[in-house]
């Protein structure tokens, strides 16, 4: 994201969006499309050699019947902010800063995923321009082929310019922040374990989203449930030890805020890398001790080094969520959850020790993999949103969904527009 764009075009209207694509095409000039910003690998939203398209001046919102129309420019923060005040809520990010576009068109793990399936589970309507500078409502009903794609399928179809999001109620949700010393880990990983297999299918249970992270020195773990009070599934994390705790009946909006706190602060040498395995507590303790292993020398060596671990748990409930909303192009099946997401988190000072940082932390995903193998629950799916610039996250879509995003890609995009002249993000991988 520091890099030098030949200029920066901000355009107001989905026309303007349309006109930039056809004189992108005429001049085979290249471009990088930016939203909130949030994607960490490089050149995904930025571009040395070509023009950025932000999207900021595409904020506009309004409410409808059942659904709330948004620009791909807003944040978080900015839809619930304008949904609290009708007590309407969206299945969007955990932080109020992260923008929307990134967020959904790569799948979208929100609070209420549990209950609701993930982030593009819940899009009713994309309008997105295409290549040739088409404008496109790809919905259940129209280019419905391309609606599917859209959902998992990241940049690679065009620029969406509009989202029509399904609203429900904004329910009080019981949210807790408790930060505990690493000597409790223990009790935190059989927490995590037994939420997961077990916790997240009691009654009531797939309202309930847990955010447990190990940082270099202490774990925080930070849950949501419904009500006021702790949630029966959450029982288990309520009973840790902790040393700081805070804990709150709130809004969506104001879950998204405790959750920010316990977020890596911005301006740093940053990467997400990811890795999936179906959990047992062998295998979320094992998966610490790498972690401690792999970066042991990188805490001694590289400057300002904070490493992170979170457990973001996919229940079976999650992912029907979105089966029984037409599908999405992850191509996950509820046998193969509850499954755990591991996002590592890190972050350094200087740009020379990028490689050893990022060495340090394929080495866990690596060793993690070997690990999940050996006790039977391997995953080879990768999280797009929060995989790292060497992880190839569409190639884990599996066969058949990459051959139908092929065939997507195609048809809105036969002469290779948002491949040729969009170098960054990530891509189809070949078939
Ligand atoms: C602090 C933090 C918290 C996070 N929390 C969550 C979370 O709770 N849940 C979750 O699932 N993920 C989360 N993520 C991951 C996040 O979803 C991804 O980084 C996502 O890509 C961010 O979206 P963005 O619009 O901010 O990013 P951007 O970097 O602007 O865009 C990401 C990608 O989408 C493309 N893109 C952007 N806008 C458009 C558009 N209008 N049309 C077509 N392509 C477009 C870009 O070119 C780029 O390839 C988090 C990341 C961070 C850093």
């Amino acid at each position: 994201s520091r890099l030098q764009p030949y200029c920066v075009f901000t355009p107001d209207s989905v026309e303007a969006v349309s006109g930039a694509i056809r004189l992108f095409e005429r001049n085979e000039c290249k471009f990088a499309i930016r939203s909130g910003g949030h994607m960490p690998k490089r050149r995904a939203n930025n571009i040395e050699d070509g023009i950025l398209l932000a999207t900021t001046k595409l904020n506009q919102m309004s409410l409808h019947d059942g659904y709330v129309s948004i620009g791909p420019g807003l944040s978080w923060g900015a839809v619930f902010d304008f949904l609290r005040p009708e007590h309407l809520a969206v299945v969007g990010g955990r932080l109020a800063e992260v923008g929307v576009s990134g967020l959904i068109l790569g799948g979208g793990l929100s609070t209420y995923s549990g209950k609701r399936g993930f982030a593009c589970d819940n899009v009713k309507t994309f309008q997105v321009v295409v290549a040739g500078g088409e404008i496109l409502e790809a919905n259940e009903s129209s280019h419905s082929d391309l609606f599917w794609a859209l959902k998992g399928g990241s940049s690679n179809f065009g620029i969406i310019t509009r989202f029509d999001l399904h609203t429900h109620p904004d329910y009080q949700l019981y949210t807790a922040a408790q930060s505990m010393g690493l000597e409790h880990w223990n009790e935190l990983a059989e927490a995590i374990d037994n939420f997961t297999r077990l916790r997240s299918t009691w009654e009531g249970g797939e309202d309930m989203a847990i955010s447990p992270k190990v940082h270099t020195n202490d774990s925080w773990s930070t849950q949501n449930g419904t009500g006021l009070t702790v949630p029966p599934a959450l029982v288990d994390f309520a009973n840790l030890p902790y040393n700081k705790s805070e804990s709150t009946g709130v809004s969506v909006r104001d879950a998204a805020d405790v959750l920010s706190r316990t977020s890596t602060p911005y301006g740093l040498r940053y990467e997400l890398r990811v890795l999936s395995f179906r959990s047992s507590l062998d295998m979320v303790k094992g998966i610490k001790t790498i972690f401690e292993e792999e970066f042991r020398s990188i805490f001694k060596n590289v400057a300002g080094f904070s490493g992170v671990m979170e457990f973001q748990p996919i229940t079976k409930h999650n992912i029907a969520q979105g089966s029984a909303r037409g599908g999405n192009a992850l191509g996950i099946t509820e046998d193969r959850a509850p499954m755990i997401w591991l996002v590592m988190a890190n972050s350094w000072l200087n740009a020379e020790d990028d490689e050893a940082a990022q060495a340090a932390g394929q080495r866990v995903v690596d060793r993690g993999q070997t690990l999940a193998r050996e006790l039977g629950l391997f995953e080879p799916f990768l999280y797009l949103n929060d995989a790292a610039d060497n992880q190839d996250p569409i190639a884990t879509y599996g066969e058949e969904n990459i051959r139908k995003l092929h065939e997507v890609k195609q048809k809105y995009d036969k002469t290779g527009t948002f491949d040729r002249l969009l170098p960054g993000g990530f891509k189809l991988p070949g078939l």
